[in-house]
């Protein structure tokens, strides 16, 4: 028999990482076209499968596909979780040094992923996928991504063009501590990018459904929009909630102050009447205001310590080290 240099069950070097739900019409022809590019690549890959709790026949056909060729792996998940959580399925069980997840839907294009890998050999950590030419509906897919990708990439600073693009390659080593929640499987570059990861893009080829129907509506961009807001947040002040919580006290504080200085004045030197104006109201709201911000912020310091610390994670990331045992 030749060498299948793909199918070894160690040194696993590529790990493709497939989300899927009721994608029963596309499983074998993206199986027979990862195959393909898994030729091309020549290395010991694996391509994991999640079924996402798929209601259509995916299951059995997954099974099959599995049955067929141990390179396949598949993880069937006990309900529908979500795209995002079916990825980070896969990436907990992932072996490769490289990372690459793609849609299920055949809207990727398997033959972007020597190319992909040819960029990551140029010395990145991260290489996205750029559908610059996307094959969705533009009113209500198309538009709205242009103008979330713009906002991410403004509030995020990591230019890129096409976050919510799923196929992109990462070296395990940058995303291995990532928890992934909500949407934000697309926030991953970001927040490899905020760790000193070298993130670049290519351009990739983007193909309209052939089966089945797309999971998602307009209400996807509210929701991240809103991931956007809490990435925002724990990228900048995960660390120290206490600064932007103590900030708004502060300020709170402040405004507190300066109403009641001008009632005063107001009061002594125009002999206008506290109740004549709503500045004593202002300066109550704003000290009550004030000391609940630094109380939450205090009680976000302590779960933050939590969070650390119960799961030994670190504020930081070590590129290499020297002379070490392990
Ligand atoms: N998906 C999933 N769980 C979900 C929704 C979607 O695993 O709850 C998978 C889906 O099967 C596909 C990928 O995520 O492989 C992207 O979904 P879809 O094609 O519907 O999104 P779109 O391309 O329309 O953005
Ligand atoms: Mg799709």
């Amino acid at each position: 028999m030749e060498e299948d240099k793909s199918s070894g069950t160690s040194n696993i070097e590529v790990s493709i990482i497939v989300p899927v739900y009721n994608e029963e019409g596309s499983l074998r022809p993206l199986y027979d076209e990862l195959k393909q590019a898994i030729q091309q690549i020549d290395r010991n890959s694996e391509i994991i499968f999640v079924n996402d709790g798929s209601k259509d026949n995916s299951e059995a056909v997954l099974n099959q596909l599995a049955e067929q060729d141990s390179m396949v792996k598949v993880i069937h998940l006990q309900t529908n979780f979500g795209q995002t959580a079916a990825i980070a399925a896969g990436l907990d069980h992932a072996q490769g040094d490289i990372i690459i997840p793609i849609d299920a839907d055949l809207q990727n294009d398997p033959r972007d992923i020597p190319r992909l890998l040819d960029k990551l050999a140029e010395g990145y950590d991260v290489v996205s996928g750029w559908r610059k030419n996307r094959r969705d509906k533009w009113f209500n897919r198309t538009l709205p991504s242009l103008v979330a990708n713009k906002l991410i990439s403004i509030i995020s600073g990591v230019k890129l063009h096409d976050y919510g693009c799923t196929l992109k390659a990462y070296r395990r080593k940058v995303i291995k501590d990532i928890k992934l929640y909500g949407e934000m499987h697309r926030f991953i570059p970001i927040y490899s990018a905020w760790y000193g990861a070298k993130v670049t893009e290519i351009v990739v080829n983007h193909r309209p459904r052939r089966f089945g129907k797309s999971k998602y509506g307009f209400e996807r961009v509210i929701k991240v929009i809103l991931d956007l807001i809490v990435i925002k947040f724990l990228g900048d002040y995960a660390h120290k909630p206490i600064y932007i919580f103590g900030g708004v006290g502060i300020l709170s504080f402040i405004l507190a102050f300066l109403s009641g200085l001008w009632a005063l004045y107001l009061k002594f030197f125009h002999k206008i009447s506290f109740i004549q104006t709503p500045l004593p109201l202002l300066f109550v709201l704003l000290i009550v205001l004030g000391f609940n911000a630094i109380l939450l912020g205090l009680l976000a310091e302590i779960s933050i310590r939590t969070y650390y610390e119960s799961q030994n994670k670190h504020t930081y990331l070590v590129k290499e080290k020297r002379n070490f045992k392990q």
